[in-house]
């Protein structure tokens, strides 16, 4: 298939390249001269701008930063440019409303679109791993499938247009939580005189099992090993958790929600950014428990 890829960064780049290798002819753009060169390396053809990516395509893919960049490339350069028929596929972590809002702009000019964020960070993007979590028309979910299979392990279709945010930034809210929760426990029996390693042994096999204890504990040396042992380097960036939580926290507000310890997960993960931990693996937040 001949597939437009606008944003070609740390997840956009390796995504980018798998496309290319599982023979598809892909289009790239991004802003930076520097990710242009490194999806031409990959196998990619470079364009200057997303409309030229876009204007002789099948399908569009987008891996961008946040909401308002994805509104204004899809209504500047692909909605009304890219042939009819073709599929649009937006990867970004982005707020339901502008999902939402996009698919149905693209929609009411006759393409099919979903929203299809990741779960995974750089290393399942490289390595074709990542698992999709995709909202859209059945129809529109069919269509994307075969493109997102090239670039990962898990496809599901979450159901209709904005479902793919709403379940990544409730997935991520509820790690945010179980990780604090593990880190609060864990510290607090430690401080009790009980060997944390102990602690591990019994609780991931007792009803406190959770992912965080269980597969990202968050002690160095304690546990499975985890981003705790590379002096939290690697694995998902505290800067990254925050970004979800704050989305989280406006679809509560939209949606009307009472997320009590989600919020207090955003603040604790505020404050911890903002202590200059943002580059840090978010299970560091322990951190702050002495
Ligand atoms: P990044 O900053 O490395 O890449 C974004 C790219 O978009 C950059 O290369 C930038 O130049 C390009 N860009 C920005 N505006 C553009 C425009 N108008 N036109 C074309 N290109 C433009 O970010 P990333 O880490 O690759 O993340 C991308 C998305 O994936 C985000 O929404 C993020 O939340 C999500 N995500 C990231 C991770 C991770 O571990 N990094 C994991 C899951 C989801």
């Amino acid at each position: 298939m001949k597939i437009a890829f606008i944003g070609l960064g740390n997840m956009g780049g390796g995504m980018a390249a798998n496309l290319a290798k599982a023979g598809h002819e892909v289009r790239a753009f991004d802003l930076s001269e520097e990710a242009l060169a490194r999806a031409k390396d990959a196998g990619c053809a470079t364009f200057g701008s997303a409309r030229a990516a876009a204007e002789d395509c099948e399908a569009v893919v987008s891996m961008l930063p946040n909401g308002a960049i994805v509104r204004d490339v899809y209504t500047s350069d692909i909605i009304g440019q890219a042939p009819q028929g073709t599929v649009f596929l937006d990867c970004s972590t982005i707020d339901v409303a502008t999902a939402k809002d996009v698919i149905a702009l693209a929609e009411n000019a006759g393409y099919d679109m979903v929203d299809a964020p990741v779960s995974g960070g750089i290393a399942a993007a490289n390595g074709g791993t990542l698992t999709f979590m995709v909202g859209g028309t059945e129809e529109a979910f069919e269509r994307a499938k075969p493109i997102l299979e090239a670039m990962g392990k898990a496809v599901i279709h979450a159901g209709e247009a904005g479902a793919g945010q709403t379940a990544k930034i409730c997935n991520n809210m509820l790690l945010a939580i179980t990780m604090i929760g593990t880190a609060e426990a864990m510290k607090m029996a430690e401080r009790l005189g009980l060997d944390p390693q102990k602690f591990y042994e019994i609780s991931s096999q007792s009803s406190g099992y959770n992912w965080s204890l269980n597969a990202y504990t968050p002690l160095p040396g304690v546990g499975v090993e985890s981003p705790a042992d590379n002096d939290y380097q690697g694995g998902f960036a505290t800067a990254l958790m925050l970004k979800d939580l704050r989305l989280a926290m406006e679809a509560a507000e939209t949606s009307d929600s009472a997320v009590p310890l989600g919020s207090r997960a955003a603040s604790l993960y505020e404050d911890f950014a903002g202590a200059g931990n943002g580059g840090l693996d978010f299970s560091a937040i322990i951190k702050t428990y002495s």
